[in-house]
């Protein structure tokens, strides 16, 4: 029996190995490799494509978020010991990037429907010294609404989005607009780690903004805090995206918008036809607002459910079984108890939804999970 994998990266890259081959030939013949023309050319096509001012190529995701937040210090619309709202069932480095700028997560209960913040409580997490909300667009589906800017105008917050898994979803405004995961808010971080719906060869991270300034800071700090050779401004990092990834993204970013278009057509798939009464599956939704970066059904017999399709040649993943606020590196968080979430990181489970699932695949998941007794 062959296993049916949550996602063969090896298949989805040969898909385009061609073309990839050939810009990478090109690189590597350049002589090249840092702070190029590739880099700004795929910054240039990222911001078109999300019709957005300003794109800056990082080493990862991670620091996208760790730039931005260090970025707004920097300009002191932040200070060290300001408070972030954070969605409490994110992965570990949404907090990693606000903890290691200075900065204070208030983990904040998700939604069990959406999985994402739950903005009608969102109120209640904030305090003086708040000064942004961290949106996840957790598994692909986009987390915004009418209350997060109600609240971010009353209290002038910024709204810092964590985009890593939501690249190409879109959102409509109330005014009509519509516009993509990762230009609404006044910052985005992108992940373009292999396994993400835009994956690079590699590591490689972006941050997305309208704002000049902290564009302007954002690239500095990610070059030793330099704007000019030898002259450090901030006590920066070495964070920048290299030219062969930027190259590799330019070839994928082509194909992102048909790729999630599979996706939904799979996530629907799902919808119509998975049946088991004990098994919750994620709301469909709005058209466009969710790329379906995971495909997570939650139930109460977990493990189980996860051992029964492992027999059934079913690989699936958990995200994530343990919440950052129980985890080991963060001790003082420890004592904190938020039910949903961490419900939610007992009952989650994700099943295969990569581009390249076929149908006959698909089916064989579909029985595997109605057959679960
Ligand atoms: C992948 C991911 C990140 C981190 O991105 P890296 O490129 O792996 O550093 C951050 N937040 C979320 C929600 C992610 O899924």
């Amino acid at each position: 029996m062959t296993t049916i994998q949550s996602l063969n990266l090896q298949h989805l890259n040969a898909q385009y190995a061609q073309e990839l081959k050939e810009v990478a030939q090109q690189v590597i013949d350049s002589g090249w490799y840092l702070l190029g023309n590739r880099v700004a050319t795929f910054e240039q096509q990222l911001a078109t494509y999300l019709e957005v001012p300003h794109v800056v190529g990082v080493a990862n995701g991670l620091d996208a978020l760790r730039l931005i937040f260090r970025g707004y210090i920097a300009l002191g619309v932040m200070q060290q010991g300001d408070e972030v709202i954070v969605p409490a069932n994110t992965f570990i480095a949404t907090i990693l990037a606000i903890t290691q700028a200075g900065l204070v997560p208030v983990f904040a209960e998700p939604s069990e429907e959406t999985h994402n913040l739950d903005l009608t409580t969102l109120s209640q997490y904030i305090t003086s010294r708040t000064r942004a909300i961290c949106v996840v667009h957790l598994y692909g589906r986009c987390c915004w609404g009418e209350q997060l800017q109600q609240l971010t105008t009353q209290y002038n917050l910024k709204v810092v989005e964590d985009n890593a898994q939501a690249l190409g979803a879109t959102y409509t405004l109330s005014g009509g607009v519509t516009k993509r995961c990762g230009a609404l808010g006044d910052a985005a971080g992108i992940s373009f780690y292999p396994a993400k719906n835009l994956g690079a060869l590699g590591d490689a991270g972006a941050v997305i903004t309208n704002d000049a300034a902290l564009a302007d800071v954002v690239r500095a700090l990610g070059n030793y805090g330099s704007k000019q050779k030898y002259h450090n401004l901030y006590e920066g990092y070495n964070s920048r995206m290299d030219e062969l990834q930027a190259a590799l993204l330019s070839v994928k970013l082509k194909y992102l918008d048909r790729e999630n278009q599979i996706r939904a057509e799979l996530a629907h798939n799902y919808a119509q036809n998975l049946s088991h009464p004990e098994v919750i599956l994620p709301q469909i939704g709005v058209d466009g607002e969710l790329v379906w970066h995971q495909y997570v059904v939650r139930t109460a017999r977990r493990d189980e459910l996860q051992g029964h399709l492992a027999k059934c040649g079913v690989e699936t993943l958990i995200h994530y079984p343990i919440p950052p606020h129980k985890q080991q590196c963060y001790p003082q968080y420890n004592h904190l108890h938020l039910p949903v979430a961490e419900m939610l990181a007992q009952q989650v489970l994700s099943l295969p939804i990569s581009p390249l699932l076929t149908s006959v695949q698909q089916g064989q998941v579909i029985e595997a999970v109605n057959g679960f007794v």
